[in-house]
């Protein structure tokens, strides 16, 4: 796609803060909404806010070297974790805290979070739902590989696999997922003796009500016991009971979901936290009136849910309104004597250091010899003041 006529790439500029939405609109006839959902969303609980306890989202930025999480630390000294959550994000945090460092080292996990996770003590990682395995919200595929880790054993309660009547129900019209994944975890054959040095406990039917403190730290959490209920719209809840258990652990990471953020001057539906829209055509709050030339696709358009798959089936029902739109002469076009150039000399004259795709291309080889030479597949740059200094001294050596 980058390489398409017409196609151009400007980094490192910020929406609102660079260049205003009402300089965009000077600029171009559309804007395209793509900014997915950046925030987690919160437990609400007592305690959440001690040190200890981290939404998945800054241990995922921090392993994976986003510049934003740089500078978070994990007390990795902990024995017992809590990952709130069964989604993909909480099996992706709870399997890189599970790896050994030969199984870390040939990802392109970030350098620092590498040395921090080779002297990681976890013994016992808590994965808690609030509902049933049938509700599960991983993919059978993540599920597969938390079982091939070298050093973590995978246990879950077998009479969180004694389904109430409404999952049993809902398995038998269950999507393949769903069913793949409750037969995976049927197949789970539990090692009485947990032999292998850390262990992964599939834990069903438990709410986190409040996070316990020693020394301004997480220390415990306590979760109450939940059966579920049917609702009359058909959906299957959670419902907590009087029995409640008390783990001892010393980290917490939420892993209940992302959340959007609202961008300056473009509207913002804070229920949902998504761009109000109709299949993609931005509205107003009431979605009465569709605002010409703008557009959303993903998260920022659904919320926080799907996978790549999902994602393009999304924008191609975004882009071809917009076409439409075009072709039907909905969208103000703007002025035919505006250069393409005319953005270039707007970023330069407010001093926006914008990166290229070319730019782009440079770090991305540069990141991979880097990487290459220390035998990983890259070597990510994780601070923007040294991509920005790598690029500059790519392109002049190009010149
Ligand atoms: P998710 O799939 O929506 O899962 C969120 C989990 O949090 C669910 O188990 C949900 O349970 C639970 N939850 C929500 N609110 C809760 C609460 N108040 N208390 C306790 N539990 C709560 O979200 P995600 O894991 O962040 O993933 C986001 C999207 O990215 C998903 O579509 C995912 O598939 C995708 N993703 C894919 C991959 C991959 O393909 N490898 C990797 C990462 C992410 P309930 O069902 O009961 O609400």
């Amino acid at each position: 796609i980058a390489r398409l006529p017409g196609f151009r790439f400007f980094g490192n500029v910020t929406f609102g803060t660079d260049i205003s939405h009402l300089e965009y609109k000077q600029f171009y006839d559309c804007i395209v909404y793509a900014v997915g959902a950046e925030t987690d969303r919160h437990m609400n609980i007592p305690g959440e806010e001690l040190e200890g306890s981290f939404s998945a989202t800054e241990f995922v930025g921090w392993y994976n070297g986003h510049p934003d999480y740089l500078h978070k630390t994990f007390d990795l000294s902990a024995e017992n974790i809590a990952v709130i959550g069964m989604g993909n994000v909480a099996i992706d945090a709870a399997r890189i805290l599970a790896k050994t460092a030969d199984e870390l080292a040939d990802s392109d996990i970030a350098d620092y979070a590498l040395e921090a996770l080779k002297h990681n003590k976890v013994k016992d990682i808590y994965l808690i739902a609030r509902r049933g395995p049938v509700q599960a919200a991983f993919s059978p595929q993540e599920l597969k590989e938390l079982l091939e880790l070298e050093m973590a054993d995978v246990s879950i309660d077998p009479d969180a696999l004694d389904l109430d009547s409404a999952s049993e129900d809902a398995l038998k019209s269950a999507d393949k997922n769903t069913a793949d994944n409750v037969c995976i975890m049927r197949n789970i054959h539990i090692d009485p003796d947990l032999s292998k040095p850390r262990r992964l406990h599939l834990m069903f039917l438990h709410s986190p009500v409040e996070l316990y403190e020693k020394d301004s730290k997480v220390s415990g959490i306590k979760l109450v016991k939940n059966k579920l209920e049917l609702g009359a719209n058909g959906r299957i809840s959670s419902k907590a009971t009087e029995e409640t258990i008390d783990l001892p652990v010393g980290l917490v990471f939420r892993s209940i979901g992302y959340r959007g953020r609202s961008l300056p001057d473009v509207p913002f539906d804070t229920d949902k936290a998504i761009i109000p829209n109709v299949c993609g055509r931005v509205t107003d709050l009431d979605h009465d009136k569709v605002i010409p030339g703008e557009y959303v696709i993903g998260w920022a358009k659904r919320g926080p849910s799907g996978v790549i798959g999902t994602n393009k089936p999304d924008a191609v029902e975004t882009t071809s309104l917009l076409l439409k739109d075009f072709s039907e002469n909905t969208v103000d076009e703007l002025d035919d004597n505006l250069k393409p150039e005319a953005i270039e000399a707007y970023l330069k004259s407010k001093n926006i250091d914008y990166v290229t795709f070319k730019d782009w291309k440079l770090l991305d080889k540069y990141e991979v010899e880097i990487g290459h030479q220390h035998g990983k597949p890259r070597e990510k740059v994780t601070t923007v003041k040294e991509m920005l200094a790598i690029i500059k001294e790519q392109r002049a050596r190009q010149t």
